[in-house]
Parts: C-alpha cells; sequence; structure tokens
C-alpha cells in the first residue's frame, strides 16, 4: 500500500511537471505559502533496505531546495513571522517555513551550517525525551530488527508467529506489512509494547536511536539562541495523540514537552508538531487542545499549501514533505506550487476534520 500509494504521488507528480498543469493550476491553488517539513539532511547511504529513507534528504539536494527557495520570489520565513501574516491579513507575498520534526544530530551538522550560510530561518519541533535520551524512535528499531535478521518472531493476535526475511525483498515488505500492523493499533501503549519486545527479543537496543542520533541540550541550546532557529514543541514521547484515550494524558504530552523545553533552553515553545501528523494521529480534539493551551501555531503532515482560510486553523496546518524518495529538484517546484497536494486532497482546501 506505501508502495502503491508512492507511485500515485511519483507519478502524478512527473504528469503535473511534464503536462506544465502547475502552472495552469498555480492561480487557484498555489495558497498564499507553504511550511515544508524534513527529517534528516545526511549523506546516502548505500544499504538496499532503507525502508525510513523517505524521511531523508542529502545535503546536496538540501543545498538545492535553498537556492531554489532564494531564486524564487517567495519570502523564506520564521513561524512567528508566517503566524504574524496568516492572522494580519497580509498575504502580499507568498511565503514558505521551513521546518524538521524530531531534532537530529544530521540537522545540526549538515542542514544548519546551509541555512546560516544563505541566512534562512527554520523550526525544529523536538520530542523532549529524545535529548533525555529516553526516546523510543520505534519505526528505526524495527528497521534494526529486520535488517539484522534472517527471521524475526512476533507475537500476532495471541500466537507465536515467525516471519523469513532473509533477502532485501523479503525485508522490504516484512518492514512493510508490520509497519501498517502497528500503525493500525488502536493505541500506542500496544504498538511501543511490540517494540520492545521485538528489540529484547533480538538483541536491538531500543534507547539507543534516541542517544546515537538526536541532538542533545547542549546542541539544542546552541541552536536555540540563533535568532534564525524557533525551537517548537513535538510532544514528550513521541505520541500520535488521537490515539490516547485519556485527554488529560494527551494534553499532558503537549504541555509537558513545553514546560521541559522552556526549563532546558529558557524559551517556551509558541509552536508545536503532531508526532506522525496524519488523520489517524492527530484530528479535531488535537487541534482544539493546541488552540487552548495556548499555541499559535500546530502543524499536521497533511499534505497541503496554506490559505487566507486556515488563519481560522492556525492549529491544524498543512505541510509539504520535502520527501527523500523524490530528490529531484523539479519535484520540488510543482509540489511549492501546490498543484501536486491539491489533485491528491480533491481541491478540498482546507483540511481540519
Ligand atoms: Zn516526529
Amino acid at each position: 500500500m506505501a508502495g502503491l500509494k508512492k507511485t500515485i504521488i511519483r507519478s502524478g507528480l512527473e504528469t503535473l511537471y511534464f503536462s506544465g498543469l502547475h502552472h495552469v493550476l498555480r492561480p487557484v491553488v498555489g495558497g498564499v505559502g507553504a511550511i515544508l517539513t524534513l527529517h534528516h539532511v545526511r549523506p546516502a547511504r548505500r544499504d538496499a533496505f532503507q525502508p525510513n529513507r523517505l524521511l531523508e534528504v542529502t545535503p546536496q539536494f538540501f543545498e538545492g531546495l535553498l537556492k531554489r527557495l532564494r531564486r524564487s520570489r517567495v519570502d523564506v520565513i520564521s513561524l512567528d513571522e508566517m503566524y504574524r501574516r496568516m492572522v494580519s491579513g497580509n498575504f502580499k507575498r507568498r511565503f514558505v517555513c521551513i521546518t524538521f520534526d524530531d531534532g537530529y544530530k544530521d540537522l545540526h551538522e549538515h542542514a544548519y551550517p546551509l541555512l546560516k550560510q544563505y541566512e534562512m530561518p527554520f523550526a525544529v519541533y523536538v520530542s523532549t525525551s529524545f535529548p533525555d535520551r529516553l526516546g523510543e524512535l520505534w519505526w528505526l528499531a524495527l528497521e534494526a530488527v529486520i535488517a539484522k535478521n534472517d527471521r524475526i518472531g512476533l507475537v500476532v493476535n495471541g500466537k507465536d508467529q515467525f516471519f523469513d526475511c532473509a533477502s532485501v525483498r523479503q525485508k522490504r515488505e516484512l518492514f512493510d506489512d508490520v509497519y501498517q500492523w502497528l500503525r493500525s493499533m488502536k493505541s500506542e501503549d500496544e504498538l511501543r509494547r511490540v517494540v520492545r519486545d521485538l528489540c529484547a527479543c533480538h538483541r536491538v537496543e531500543l534507547v539507543s536511536f534516541a542517544r546515537d542520533l538526536c541532538m542533545g541540550w547542549e546542541e539544542l541550546a546552541q541552536l536555540s539562541v540563533d535568532p534564525l532557529v524557533t525551537i517548537g514543541a513535538h510532544t514528550v514521547n513521541h505520541m500520535m495523540l488521537k490515539k490516547i484515550a485519556n485527554e488529560q494524558v494527551a494534553r499532558a504530552e503537549i504541555e509537558m514537552s513545553r514546560a521541559v523545553i522552556e526549563a532546558a533552553l529558557g524559551i517556551r515553545p509558541q509552536h508545536f508538531s503532531y508526532p506522525v501528523g496524519d488523520p489517524t494521529s492527530a484530528g479535531p480534539r488535537e487541534f482544539a487542545m493546541a488552540t487552548e493551551l495556548g499555541l499559535k501555531t500546530a502543524v499536521t503532515t497533511r499534505p497541503g499549501v496554506l490559505f487566507k482560510a486556515h488563519r481560522d486553523h492556525l492549529t491544524a496546518l498543512p505541510r509539504i514533505s520535502v520527501n527523500g524518495e523524490f530528490q529531484q529538484q523539479r519535484y520540488l517546484k510543482v509540489l511549492i506550487s501546490g498543484a501536486a497536494t491539491a489533485v491528491w486532497n480533491g481541491f478540498r482546501r482546507v483540511s481540519a476534520a
């Protein structure tokens, strides 16, 4: 399914690009601006099995993106400035915000020097358990378990089951199946339990990913004093909030992450990103919560550009994912124009239900 969706997006982009349709659609769907989502910026790895590759782009590609933004007639602005323009109705110039989720070390190492060089503001949304070195980056742990083993055991519906994953093709299929199964679980506690068991059985240290890949508080402190940088919150435990039945617990995930960042860095985050961020992990309850908690903006991963109407939905903003599977600058041109996501959304402008 993930593969199919990817193919549709890719072929849709090719069609839009080659037909030039995005120029025709631009005035209709281009919107007033766009928020870009990035995760990792790091040199490409050679491994054939990289199921999380969509979350990373190379430094070369990233610099190409910054060059394109500099050449284009859009303003690259901070989230605070975006908020000001949305609220005051200042839409004279189209704008782009650059955002990073999770707070990886490679942002500090590879992306930050380029962002400084091009003097472009950006935001990083931090799950506070990551710099606290307790966070569970379960999607990477799942990748590691499948990468290291030829066969894995899982308890499915109360029964022990074994899955062969010796070949790259088997690994890819198994990752997709297990990932979908985990994401379909009613609660995230259940998901975490499965991943913890899997890691324990196959000797993968679950907390090693936060320690090895995520920025610590010192690196975050370095970033936070730079006027180009906005530190946003991303819950404490990187939880899919909609799957937390108890509203108080969900609210605490948002509130505590802001409090911890404020205690560590001296800045209270005014902006928030819903972990995972699709309709299964953030919906109307979470959007209302973010508003009640006084956040200026909150972003999803629902695809789309911003329209004037989003001023009434500032805690349910769509973003454009800069996806590692589509590392060609011409895709970005189409994505930023809004044409591709408009087709994906069936031309519905605001998706906040
Ligand atoms: Zn995240």
